[in-house]
């Protein structure tokens, strides 16, 4: 025991175990107790382990006692103290024979060697730190030389520490210029721009942040990421002002042609028109809220469909799969008209298919419009029936007029002549004398009208020609006054006629262009008060020959001026009033002066203020040589005269008058009659009525010519028509002249009178 009182003493902190598991504490040191403050007797006898839990210590025991040589163990610090470390030994106390008898745990304060050592450790870490920093800093630094984003770091003061390649070529500085100036200092501008708050937020808050803006001072587009460094903060940067402007236009023509197509979006759907756009697989790409709404199914369903997954009947799907072909083939348009059921109901399509040509100019789609005709087609056709209604009974009419006039002459004919013979016989006889007057007048009206009728029929027929020849229109105009001079009297109206001393020459019917200047002077006497003044005017300008009619009378308005060359226009006059004609005499000259070539006009300064009626025709063109009028004779001398006709009356008077004048006459009632007359009575002149029975005018015309060849003889044919082809065929029958019944008298005596 003394030697464990002598160890007891020893310096030093140490533990004596039992060379064994579980190495019970045998003893301690006072210096132990003492710096671990325990106490020898709560400590001896325990094992080590329940009192220093070091899982290294077990081993390092048995290690011991396994080689009976001392082994250290790691540095530790004691409980409750952490200032100070420890190295631990345990060493092995020896009998003679070698045996460990007992384990010193021995505790060496190493607090001093541990800091030294971790003082070393320290400088090494942060040499080895430093190396690998520069390392990676070369390393870095010929990266950031080879990318080509700017890149510069900045220092915590915002200095700049480094600077590559790029961002001197964007900024268009050097970098020894940059490097160690703040970055505010340089760049003045930036503070308050979003790049400068960004800067500084970064440095701020460690957190990385990009910006995208317009730096004004360089008036360019930057793209910046800015990363927090060790040292301050890494931006990357580049100039994107091209890309943006790219961008923007982009963004621009994408509005437009949003915008763009919104418009046509609009426009299309709004039409009740279909609009519709086919692919050239036959495919609708397009189809406008009409359409949809016609096939009552929404776009998704019908979109990329054709005509035929569309259920249109089998012939149409056809027939539109062949225009397509066509159009893409002709690249021109087609145009068709299509019913088609749908939920409007059965309606008729007007469309067009037209070709889309593409850039490449090769048809890339066809475009089609549809327009629903089925009103428009029903109102046409309405107005084309009604149109064909009225044509009906337009023609209707002009033949109930032609039929009418026709029958109206045949009467008229008879009753003329023997009005005539009446005032002939009547002479010495006053009272007789006037109303024989007064019956020829009211005759001849009646005459007159019926042959405007009958006249303006033919010409609405196209039935009408003109006898057209070179005429002196002094010697027509004369004539027409001479028709009117009895109106004119009546209304004991002031004539006034001027005309040039050269003769006018015109290609003209003369009849018919006495009666248009008879017209316009009779219309000027009648819409006259009494005792007016009328001038008649010829003249000749430039290449036309003028007769101008022009009177003191009723004058027209302007609104009737504009109608009173139309066909039963009776101008201002009341409709009861029965002074005037049917209102077709002047439509009637109007038609006669154009086929002429002519023009026939009027003007009036208003009502009440007199009317002028002008009329121009072309001049003869052909030399004005010899042609004479035929100058009527007021006697036929002893004329022998052959009147045939089946009407009894119109053959008796007109013999009768005939024979007034002076003339012989005999008279037939048929073909065969005549033929039996000719050839006893041997007449110079033969009136030959056409419509006959049995044998009628041609015939008789043909067998007197055969019969008697030589005998020179004027075969005259009396008709109640008077078309061109009448006169042909009368004259192919052997006549020499043509009469329109009844005969107007002074024409025929002076027909008479020339044979
Ligand atoms: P109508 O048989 O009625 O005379 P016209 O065709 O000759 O038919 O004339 C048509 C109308 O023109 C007449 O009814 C009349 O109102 C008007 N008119 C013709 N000539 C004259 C005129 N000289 N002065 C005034 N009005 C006239």
């Amino acid at each position: 025991m003394d030697y464990l009182q002598f160890l007891r003493g020893l310096p030093g902190l140490f533990l004596v175990l039992e060379p064994a598991p579980p190495f019970k504490i045998v003893d301690a040191s006072d210096e132990y107790l003492r710096a671990t403050q325990t106490v020898r007797g709560e400590i001896v006898g325990r094992p080590v382990l329940e009192v220093f839990p070091v899982s290294s210590l077990c081993a390092s025991l048995e290690e011991v006692i396994r080689t009976a040589r001392p082994h250290a163990m790691e540095a530790q610090q004691l409980r409750g103290d952490s200032e100070r470390w420890w190295n631990a030994v345990n060493a092995p106390i020896l009998d003679a024979q070698g045996r460990v008898q007992l384990i010193v745990h021995r505790l060496e304060d190493a607090t001093e060697v541990v800091r030294l050592r971790r003082m070393e450790q320290e400088a090494h870490a942060r040499i080895e730190a430093e190396r690998a920093r520069i390392e990676h800093d070369l390393r870095a630094s010929e990266v950031l030389e080879s990318i080509t984003d700017g890149f510069f770091a900045l220092d915590r003061e915002f200095r700049f520490e480094y600077v590559n390649h790029e961002a001197e070529l964007i900024l268009g500085i050097a970098r020894a210029d940059l490097i160690g100036q703040s970055i505010w200092d340089a760049y003045p501008g930036l503070k308050d721009t979003d790049f400068g708050r960004l800067y500084r937020n970064v440095m701020d808050t460690r957190q990385p942040g990009s910006a995208t803006g317009y730096y004004e001072p360089h008036q360019r587009w930057y793209d910046v990421h800015v990363y927090p460094a060790p040292r301050g903060v890494a931006i990357y940067f580049r100039n994107v002002t091209e890309q943006r402007r790219a961008q923007d236009e982009f963004e621009q023509l994408a509005l437009e042609s949003e915008t763009q197509r919104r418009i046509y979006e609009v426009v299309l759907s709004n039409t009740p028109d279909l609009v519709f756009i086919f692919g050239l697989d036959h495919r609708f790409i397009y189809a406008n809220e009409s359409l949809l709404n016609m096939w009552g199914i929404p776009r998704e369903q019908a979109l990329g469909k054709t005509t035929w997954e569309l259920g249109y009947p089998e012939w149409e799907a056809e027939m539109h799969d062949r225009e397509i072909e066509e159009v893409v083939a002709t690249r021109k348009p087609i145009h068709g008209e299509v019913p088609f059921e749908g939920t409007t109901g059965r309606r008729v399509w007007d469309y067009i298919f037209a070709p889309v040509i593409g850039p490449g100019g090769d048809v890339v789609a066809i475009a089609g419009t549809a327009r629903d005709t089925t009103d428009r087609r029903t109102a046409e056709e309405a107005i084309a029936a009604q149109a064909e209604r009225l044509r009906q009974s337009d023609r209707a009419k002009d033949e109930f007029i032609a039929t009418l006039s026709h029958e109206l002459r045949n009467p008229l004919a008879p009753l003329r002549n023997s009005v005539a013979i009446l005032r002939m016989k009547s002479q010495g006889e006053p009272e007789a004398a006037r109303l024989g007057e007064m019956m020829e007048r009211q005759v001849n009206h009646l005459v007159r009208l019926v042959d405007d009728l009958l006249e303006i029929s033919r010409i609405n027929r196209g039935d009408f020609a003109l006898r057209r020849e070179r005429v002196r229109l002094q010697e027509v105009v004369r004539n027409a006054l001479e028709t009117c001079a009895p109106a004119l009297q009546a209304r004991k109206h002031v004539l006034e006629l001027s005309q040039p001393d050269a003769l006018v020459w015109v290609d003209a019917d003369s009849v018919r262009l006495a009666q248009v200047i008879a017209n316009l002077v009779d219309n000027a006497a009648k819409y006259t008060p009494d005792g007016g003044h009328i001038a008649v005017r010829l003249s000749v300008q430039e290449r036309e020959a003028i007769v101008a009619v022009k009177d003191n009378g009723a004058g027209i308005s302007p609104e009737g001026l504009l109608h009173v060359f139309e066909m039963f226009n009776r101008g201002d006059r009341a409709p009861m009033l029965t002074d005037g004609g049917l209102g077709i005499g002047l439509a009637l000259a109007k038609r006669l002066v154009d086929m002429h070539g002519g023009t026939l006009g009027a003007t009036s300064e208003g009502l009440g203020k007199g009317s002028e009626f002008t009329l121009r025709l072309p001049l003869s063109t052909a030399d004005a040589a010899d042609a004479g009028a035929a100058t009527p004779q007021s006697a036929l001398g002893r004329k022998r005269v052959l009147v045939v006709d089946d009407n009894k009356d119109a053959a008796d008077t007109l013999g009768m008058m005939l024979r007034e004048m002076g003339a012989e006459v005999q008279v037939a009632h048929d073909g065969k009659e005549a033929l039996d007359a000719f050839a006893r009575f041997r007449p110079s002149a033969v009136l030959l009525d056409i419509g006959m029975p049995r044998m009628n005018g041609y015939e008789v015309a043909r067998e007197l010519r055969a019969r008697f060849p030589d005998v020179p003889v004027s075969l005259i044919a009396l008709t109640g028509w008077g078309q061109e082809q009448d006169r042909t065929r009368a004259r192919d029958a052997g006549f020499d002249h043509h009469i329109v019944k009844p005969a107007n008298l002074d024409e025929l005596q002076a027909l008479l009178a020339s044979v």
